[in-house]
């Protein structure tokens, strides 16, 4: 079938009747950037729905499964935009009908929005389907249950034809709903996290604490691979690497070594929160879970939540463990999320951790020693890369070695 246009449907946008306009704007941007580099075509948004007006050379499989992968995209359709006469219709649906096989059922289904075209629902159902019958002896009409459903929208600007809708990702158009940090470590849960987030319209920037040399440079790697995986679907998102070497040493010169996780992650949380004031975000989001591990429990989560007063967001809070796998599979970070390379906790994790670490004893601990200056450090010294899909991991060290060559 020769498609002009893909017709992409609007998810929850509708609800949003004030900002409409704002919503629309990003949701065309971010198709946009999800369909470079393919060419031959041009995307027109309006107040209810999307066309994307493809060339014939469009691989319309292609593209279509790039646009439902945007967030606020709730379908899409190849369709074929006729002009508003019965005979084009007619033309059309045998065509359509002629890629059926012998014996298949269908029916034809039509909206009429432009409430003056001069046959109404009904007429068009009727006439559509008896032209093909007409034209195609074997095949009959089943209105209940049919193997294909012609579908025929008389609009106040064409007729649109199609016969398929592909779901999509739903959720809002990132970019409408304000800006957060994300934790992100290297494992399965914490770019579930930050997907989860972005699926309802928030922006992230990412933050990861890196402890060299007790982490490597794999380690590092495999966070940019990750962000490199997320801005594939988003577009490009900074990464703020902390070095905390310093700060993970000190901890564990002061603090009780069962103690020393719940202390770690207040501090995390400490230098997360001067990022979300520097970047001017509203929250931190992380992948933590209730019960999962000893960190993760709700006596825990108060002790690390009580160093800031920034919303904490936590979207796998409630999930089960299979859930959010089939989420990293879904969205593309498994694979790489499940790759051995150590993590900075992992390595500094105390034999017997405390699960249920009492609030005013993590304090006390931590007041042998005045972090505020370390914390600073470790912030003033961020990295901060812009990741891109197409970002070259080895673009820095290639860097240095062609300077020595120059
Ligand atoms: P994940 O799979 O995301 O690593 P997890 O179940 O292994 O999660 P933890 O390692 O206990 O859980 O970490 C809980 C959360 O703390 C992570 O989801 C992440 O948001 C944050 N976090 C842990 N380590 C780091 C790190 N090195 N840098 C940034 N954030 C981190
Ligand atoms: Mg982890």
């Amino acid at each position: 079938m020769k498609y002009d246009h893909i017709l992409v449907r609007y998810g929850e946008l509708t609800l949003k009747q004030n900002n409409r306009k704002m919503f629309v704007n990003q949701l065309r941007s971010n198709v946009r950037q999800a369909l470079i580099p393919l060419k031959g075509y041009e995307v027109k948004a309006n107040r209810d729905r999307m066309y994307i007006e493809i060339d014939d050379n469009v691989d319309v499989d292609e593209m279509i499964n790039r646009v439902t992968n945007v967030y606020g995209v709730r379908s899409a359709s190849p369709v074929v935009k006729l002009e508003k006469t019965m005979d084009a219709v007619y033309e059309q649906a045998v065509a359509f009908s002629q890629t059926f096989n012998a014996g298949d059922t269908f029916k034809i289904e039509v909206k009429r929005s432009d409430k003056n075209f001069e046959f109404d629902t009904f007429q068009i159902q009727r006439q559509v389907g008896g032209a093909v019958l007409k034209a195609n002896e074997n095949l009959t009409v089943d209105v209940k249950n049919p193997d294909h459903a012609i579908k025929v929208e008389v609009r106040l600007d064409a007729i649109y034809m199609y016969d398929t809708i592909v779901k999509g990702v739903g959720g809002l158009p990132v970019g409408t709903g304000g800006k957060t940090l994300l934790m992100l470590s290297g494992g399965i849960d914490s770019p579930v996290a930050g997907m989860e987030v972005m699926r309802r319209g928030v922006t992230i920037e990412a933050i990861h604490f890196h402890s060299p040399p007790f982490t490597s440079e794999k380690a590092k790697e495999k966070v940019i691979e990750l962000t490199k995986i997320m801005a594939s679907r988003v577009g490009p998102i900074k990464l703020h690497i902390v070095p905390f070497t310093e700060v993970q040493k000190q901890i564990h010169k002061v603090v009780h070594e069962r103690y020393t996780m719940t202390s770690t992650r207040r501090m995390m949380m400490r230098i997360a929160d001067k990022v979300v004031h520097q970047i001017e975000a509203d929250a931190i989001v992380n992948g933590e879970n209730l019960g999962q591990v000893a960190s993760q429990t709700l006596k825990s989560m108060y002790a690390i939540n009580n160093v800031t007063s920034t919303p904490v967001l936590r979207p796998l809070l409630t999930l089960d463990k299979d859930e959010i796998v089939e989420k990293a599979r879904a969205i593309g970070t498994f694979e790489t999320s499940i790759q051995p390379f150590e993590d900075c906790c992992t390595i500094f994790t105390p034999k017997n951790p405390v699960t249920e670490p009492q609030f005013d004893k993590v304090v006390q601990y931590e007041s042998v020693y005045n972090f505020d200056e370390m914390i600073d450090r470790a912030v003033d010294n961020i990295e901060t890369l812009e990741i891109d899909k197409d970002y070259d991991v080895n673009k820095d060290e290639k860097a240095d070695w062609m300077s020595d060559l120059f």
